[in-house]
């Protein structure tokens, strides 16, 4: 039984989408927050879309200046993996890749403090495949965020099977103390959400090769038909294409089954760089500020 230890340091890897959005909203909950990139222009820009999210919140009234400040104090970025050593919880978002992921783990399970919580924001690898490189399975589970992270309420937290229920309750209350609001999902490839958009999406894809419509028609009839507050095309740009080819991928191999397997237009976009709004084009085009052209 280790002993209970308040979380006051919370250690995030990877500045990218979800990294750059977890590490604000820990800030804003109060948390001392360590950012750890693998090089400066790496963390700069993670930095930049952490400061452009606070100026707009505070452009809209919804932040005040003071504590604006108060947020950017409480936060630092660096690219050294020392830093975070010390933190009490470490949230992992770094890309979607199980060898990345388990080397990030095996290197922090090395040197951080006995009692540190470790979890992953993964989308679709399983919390059991990275826990399996540490020595605390049982303080190891996933908390999985949605974006935009400042702006999405729900969090998925994930027992894996060597979850224990006192990692559980704390991750869950860590989540609430964030504001957001936690539902419980197994350890199954996707957990709940993904398990159910990532088909859905890429069926979407399929459907606009056959011809059912097009992009725009497919978007609109899902707005419209569905009450969805973005259609599927807009969804994956949005996501980025890189990211959900990455997710299909390793939904598929879990399941085997066809629902999950991204169709070769995805891949080709994915090598051309397409990546969605991140890079400018993906199923659609996106000015540099991400707003779509046309
Ligand atoms: P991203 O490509 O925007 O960012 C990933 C970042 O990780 C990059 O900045 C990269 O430099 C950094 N990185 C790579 N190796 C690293 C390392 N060893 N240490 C520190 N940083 C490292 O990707 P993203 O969309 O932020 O996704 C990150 C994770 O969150 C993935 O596991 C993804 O499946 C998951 N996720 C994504 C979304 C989404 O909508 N994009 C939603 C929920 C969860």
């Amino acid at each position: 039984m280790t002993e209970m230890h308040e979380i006051r340091k919370v250690g995030i890897l990877g500045a990218g989408l979800m990294g750059s959005g977890i590490a604000e909203v820990c800030a804003k909950a109060g948390f001392e927050v360590i950012v750890r990139e693998v090089d400066e222009k790496a963390l700069d820009a993670g930095r930049r879309r952490i400061e452009q999210s606070l100026s707009k919140a505070v452009e809209r009234g919804k932040l005040d200046a003071k504590t604006g400040d108060e947020i950017r104090g409480r936060l630092r970025f660096s690219s050294s993996f020392a830093e975070v050593f010390s933190s009490d919880l470490l949230i992992e978002a770094i890309v979607e890749s199980l060898p990345a992921k388990r080397e990030v783990f095996e290197a922090l399970d090395k040197s951080c403090a006995p009692h540190a919580i470790f979890c992953s924001n993964t989308s679709s690898l399983t919390i059991a495949e990275m826990a399996a490189a540490t020595a605390r399975p049982d303080r190891f589970a996933g908390l999985h965020f949605f974006n935009p992270v400042p702006v999405m309420k729900l969090v998925e937290v994930v027992r894996a099977i060597g979850t224990s229920d006192d990692t559980i309750a704390r991750v869950t209350e860590f989540a609430l103390a964030l504001g957001k609001t936690p539902i419980a999902a197994r350890d199954n490839s996707g957990f709940v959400v993904n398990r159910l958009l990532v088909p859905f999406l890429l069926d979407a894809i399929r459907a606009h090769e056959q011809g059912t419509g097009s992009l725009e028609d497919i978007d609109t009839g899902m707005k419209l038909g569905c009450a969805h507050p973005m259609g599927p095309f807009e969804l994956l740009d949005y996501v980025g294409l890189d990211t959900v080819y990455a997710i299909a991928e390793i939904m598929f191999t879990e399941y085997r089954e066809a629902r999950f397997a991204p169709p070769p237009v995805l891949k080709r976009m994915v090598l051309a760089g397409r990546f969605g709004r991140k890079t400018g084009r993906g199923f659609y085009e996106y000015d540099e500020r991400g707003n779509r052209k046309g």
